[in-house]
């Protein structure tokens, strides 16, 4: 058996299907990220994880324990599995350093007074131990609601959106801390999220949710190169449809640019993205409108363009 599974999990609030036949199995020290849109039963499936909510069908194991949930248990959830949600609750009178000390006043003196230093300097806060929560940015106080979360070593921690309240650029940055923090401390991580882009920062293997199910799971280059359906494809880039070729698309990336060559179109478009020089390109035949990538930014808008790519990167989806 593995170290965590999920088996044919289902729940119904009403007659909204949540979460239908859902399985996973992961051993100990995986991060596995969940991307789905809102609504897709992320949330759902955490609380089910977690012990706090009552599935209609299926199991939940860890460690060869069955997690039962608040129907069968007195205390509703574990102390082996901790839920980080956008809105952390701190003790806003307590400092940071009590804070994270909290979870752990049970524990020997010694034992907690090394953990709390441990992760202090794990999560660079040292230099705030003995801040309010009030004192600190949004993206301190989540790295302290984490680091109480951490701090009595759960078996598996279940990270809920937990970056929506903070800014690109100190997401980007709490990401590769967490990342280093998790491979060093060996916790299996299951983080969810609507957010492809934070998920791919954080771990390789993704699962994609697509009302309530399954629909793909794999390494994050699996996915982008081959995705079973439309829908994956199109979390990783804008997807071209091939004319006359029913179900067949190819990548802005994968597309060449040239002066001669068999697919003609017109430049309508041109923006600069960064990492990417989008054009649109209306075709000549069937009149599609194709995002291409200019990474030379050689074309300019009312360009006759030739578009050219290689068989072996045109990807057959379904719906
Ligand atoms: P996500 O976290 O991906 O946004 P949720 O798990 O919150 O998705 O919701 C999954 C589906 O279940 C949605 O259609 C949502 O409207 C519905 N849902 C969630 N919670 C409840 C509830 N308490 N009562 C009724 N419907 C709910």
């Amino acid at each position: 058996m593995s170290y965590f599974s999920l088996r044919q999990v289902s729940k119904t609030y009403g007659h909204t299907a949540a979460v239908t036949n859902f399985s996973l199995e992961l051993e100990k020290g995986d991060f596995l990220s969940i991307v789905g849109a809102s609504g897709s039963g992320k949330s759902t499936l955490l609380k089910i994880m977690a012990g706090l909510l009552v599935q209609d069908a299926g199991e939940v194991h860890l460690d060869g324990e069955l997690i039962l949930n608040p129907k069968h248990k007195l205390v509703s959830g574990y102390d082996e599995i901790k839920l980080i949600h956008q809105d952390y609750h701190l003790f806003p009178n307590s400092t940071v350093e009590e804070n994270i000390a909290r979870p752990l006043l049970h524990f020997e003196k010694d034992y907690g007074k090394v953990r709390v230093e441990t992760l202090l300097k794990l999560l660079g806060l040292r230099d705030f131990k003995d801040r309010y929560p009030r004192q600190l940015s949004g993206g301190q106080q989540q790295k302290v609601a984490i680091a109480k979360a951490l701090s009595v070593e759960p078996d598996l921690l279940l990270l809920d959106e937990p970056f929506s309240s903070l800014d690109t650029i100190q997401t980007h940055q709490l990401i590769s801390e967490l990342k280093e923090l998790f491979l060093e401390l060996g916790t299996t991580v299951i983080f969810v999220t609507h957010d492809l882009d934070d998920a791919l920062r954080l771990t390789d293997n993704l699962l994609i949710l697509q009302n309530g199910k399954t629909i793909q799971m794999g390494t994050s280059q699996e996915l982008c190169e081959n995705p079973k359906s439309k829908y994956v494809a199109q979390l990783f880039s804008p997807i071209n449809l091939i004319p006359d070729r029913f179900n067949s698309y190819i990548r802005p990336s994968n597309v060449k640019l040239r002066s001669k060559g068999s697919i003609l179109g017109h430049v309508e478009d041109s923006r600069f993205l960064v990492h990417f020089n989008s054009l649109q390109v209306r075709l000549k035949n069937g009149g599609d409108l194709w995002e291409v990538d200019d990474p030379l930014r050689k074309f300019k808008i009312g360009d006759r363009v030739y578009l050219q790519f290689d068989e072996d990167k045109v990807m057959v989806l379904k719906k």
